[in-house]
């Protein structure tokens, strides 16, 4: 039985969300060869719930807003602790990257005019939301899929990342696990080629979860996860759920249980 898979791209983004996706099209278009693993399902992620809409100084309702303004709306709403670079270039390239939504086909509310319609919200000093209703995050990730599927990059789905794999210190692929049936797949890139996108990734915190503990021992024992969880339970008299209970479970303590000590 085979129980690891393994996967070269010349980039992998991990996670498709709003950022995911946008960062695959881009190096689609330029040429790469590019792997997208989720740990749900495609287009679900939390970029679906966004409601309120997205901050883009288009200046179409109040025509004194600017990227200025929008910047400093969101430095202030930071509490000056952000990265200022990022919100500049937020501030600065937002209104391109919604009128590139329109472009691939995401439908905005409209202006009396037609132009796309903003809104006030919480933080911003001028009405700046581009919107569709309140199902913005809906259009986005619908419109980013759609131009996603036509530049025809791979998708791994309820594919879970583990751990990022590096060499001399830079990332050159990750290891993951499909939730469907707990198969280990290890994904390579040449260095310096993996976009890392989401909110939540970070493998130092992702390793506290026991199950992610146990797809690493079932890669390392040529095993799946359901075969570990078996195992460990066998040989620890039911304890493995006490075990996966347990933030701090580890590789060792499953590696030992799997050994009956
Ligand atoms: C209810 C709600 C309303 C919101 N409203 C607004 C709004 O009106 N305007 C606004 O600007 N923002 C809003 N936000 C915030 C905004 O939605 C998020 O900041 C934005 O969508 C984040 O996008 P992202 O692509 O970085 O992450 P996400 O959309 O969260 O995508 C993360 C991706 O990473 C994947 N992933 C994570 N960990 C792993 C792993 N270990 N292995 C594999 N894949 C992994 C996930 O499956 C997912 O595909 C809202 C958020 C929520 C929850």
């Amino acid at each position: 039985m085979t129980t690891r898979e393994t996967h070269d791209y010349d980039v992998l983004v991990i996670g498709a969300g709003g950022a995911g996706l946008r960062a695959a099209i881009e190096a689609s278009a330029a040429g790469a060869k590019v792997g997208v693993i989720c740990k749900s399902l495609l287009g679900k992620a939390h970029t679906v719930m966004a409601e309120g809409g997205v901050a883009a100084a288009l200046a179409h309702v109040d025509p004194k807003d600017s990227w200025k303004v929008h910047f400093r709306d969101t430095m202030l709403g930071g509490k000056l602790l952000n990265h200022w670079r990022m919100a500049q270039l937020h501030a600065q390239e937002a209104p391109e990257r919604v009128r590139e939504l329109e472009r691939w086909g995401a439908v905005f509310d409209r202006t009396q005019d037609g132009r796309i319609l903003q809104r006030n919200f919480g933080g911003h000093s001028a009405p700046r939301l581009a919107h569709v209703g309140d199902r913005t995050g809906l259009e986005m990730i619908r419109t980013l899929q759609d131009e996603g599927v036509h530049r025809g990059f791979d998708v791994f789905m309820e594919c879970t990342v583990t751990k990022l794999l590096k060499s001399d210190g830079r990332v050159v692929g990750c290891f993951a696990y499909r939730r469907e049936n707990g198969l280990a797949a290890g994904v390579a890139v040449p260095v310096d080629a993996v976009t890392a996108s989401g909110s939540g990734l970070d493998p130092d915190i992702s390793v506290a979860n026991a199950r992610l503990q146990a797809a690493r021992v079932a890669a390392t024992r040529g095993m799946n996860i359901d075969q570990v969880l078996a195992l460990v339970n066998q040989n620890t008299t039911g304890r493995t759920w006490g075990f996966l209970g347990e933030p701090g479970v580890n590789v060792l303590e499953l590696n030992l249980a799997l050994d009956g000590k």
